[in-house]
């Protein structure tokens, strides 16, 4: 049994270890990485749909079932007073993460999607009135235009649409037209997961403060790619997905403003989110504990923690630079496949190309590159009105993470380059 000076010292050298290491190096701390598919090395680029976890953060979920697993905030039993430690230490890594002035400020929440929906509804909830306006982009994801669309459904509020350029860039003035004395929210994503755009979002939220509107941000594509502050950007809300930044599935966080939050109502009742309860009626905790309901996922939390600690070891910005190159590497690699278009030119732009080959449909792709050990996504990427806007059904799309590299772009190609003999002449 390790004493808890060993365990520190273990610790350290873990840390030492990631910090030293290349980010080549690092991609050997990802099992799922090393295997074949279809008798071929797999080629994993659908890292925009979920990344990979590297060891450290399956060791701390297996390590937390098998010492510390207890319910939270109840217990004076040593378990659960471990179980509490390490959520709560997770929720202090949270908010370093994203440079939150206060860990109250940090709500966990199933993800991106559920973040979304808790302010849609208690926010939305409270004086969001008929004739409000709630504006969004033409580049959201479904789960950032859905729960606001329910929302108007049940308040009478409108949802307007803020337009983007043919290449998929915000445009900003037309955005700033659309912000009227009605405007409540204005809703967007960071960057987007279908066309790799990032967003001004800093100015946006300008924009929005300037005609008294709330700015929600989605940043499930930025969280795994850009250093992402919420003080620096000023948004009232940012949302993010544990799963996206090499943590499990079923966990992420809800970042917002205490002052919003401590006005909020509760979207969801039981057990932790109470002050008192009574038949006669019941009071509610504070933020962050009113939102989170019931027995959360304290194993999710756990493996969060040691994402966030593993991308801060590999380093965010060392990440973003070593994906850039490679997105850059990539395009002029795509560029050498005859019909092939790139769907999605931004001038910035982070982690993913979408693309279209002529005469041949995105589920096509995807199912021959699978045939070849290479994993793309193929089809509307949940945003089917960003689909429409573009004239498409389906793209395919190629997305990277802090372990791709050359090999897996080059494996891309040799299998698009087949692909392309497969149906050239029909
Ligand atoms: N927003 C964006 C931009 C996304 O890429 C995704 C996931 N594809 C989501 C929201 C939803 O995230 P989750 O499914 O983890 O809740």
């Amino acid at each position: 049994m390790s004493t808890a000076g060993q365990k520190i010292d273990e610790v350290e050298a873990a840390v030492e270890r990631l910090v030293s290491q290349s980010l080549a190096d690092l991609r050997a701390d990802f099992p799922a990485l090393d295997q074949q598919v279809n008798g071929h090395p797999l080629a994993y680029l659908d890292n925009a749909a979920t990344t990979h976890k590297p060891r450290q953060v399956i060791e701390a979920v297996a390590n937390y079932y098998e010492r510390d697993n207890s319910n939270v905030h109840r217990g004076v039993h040593e378990l659960s007073q471990r179980a509490t430690l390490a959520f709560e230490a997770a929720r202090e890594k949270v908010r370093a993460f994203i440079n939150a002035a206060s860990k109250d400020e940090i709500v966990f929440t199933r993800g991106t999607t559920e973040a979304i929906n808790l302010v849609a509804n208690a926010w939305g909830g409270e004086g969001v009135a008929a004739g409000d306006e709630i504006l969004i982009t033409e580049l959201e994801h479904h789960s950032n235009i859905v729960p606001w669309q329910m929302l108007a459904q049940r308040s009478g509020a409108v949802v307007k649409v803020a337009p983007i350029n043919d290449a998929g860039e915000l445009e900003l003035e037309a955005l700033a037209d659309l912000l009227s004395p009605r405007t409540r929210m204005v809703a967007l994503n960071y960057v987007s997961n279908t066309l790799g755009s990032i967003n001004p979002v800093a100015e946006v939220v300008r924009l929005a403060h300037d005609a008294g509107a709330l700015v929600l941000v989605d940043a499930a594509q930025a969280t795994p790619h850009l250093a992402v502050d919420v003080q620096e950007l000023g948004c009232d809300f940012l949302a993010f997905s544990g799963h996206k930044v090499y943590g499990p599935t079923g966990i992420g966080a809800l970042f917002g403003r205490a002052e919003l939050l401590e006005a909020m109502p509760p979207w969801q009742g039981g057990g932790d989110m109470i002050e008192q309860v009574s038949f006669s009626g019941s009071s509610y905790a504070h933020p962050p504990a009113r939102f989170e309901a019931g027995t959360p996922n304290v194993a999710g939390v756990v493996g969060l923690g040691a994402a966030i600690d593993y991308l801060e070891c590999a380093g965010i910005e060392r990440v973003a630079t070593h994906e850039h190159e490679l997105l850059n590497y990539a395009e002029g690699r795509l560029r050498e496949i005859p019909g092939l278009r790139i769907v999605g030119t931004a001038a910035e732009k982070t982690g993913a190309h979408s693309f279209v080959v002529e005469g041949v449909h995105p589920h096509d792709i995807g199912t021959v590159l699978d045939s070849f050990g290479v994993a793309i996504r193929a089809g509307h990427h949940c945003t089917q009105p960003l689909m429409e806007r573009l004239g498409l059904v389906a793209t395919a799309r190629a997305s990277f993470a802090l372990y791709s590299n050359h090999d897996d772009v080059d494996r891309l190609i040799d299998a698009l380059l087949k692909l392309t003999e497969l149906f050239g002449d029909g």
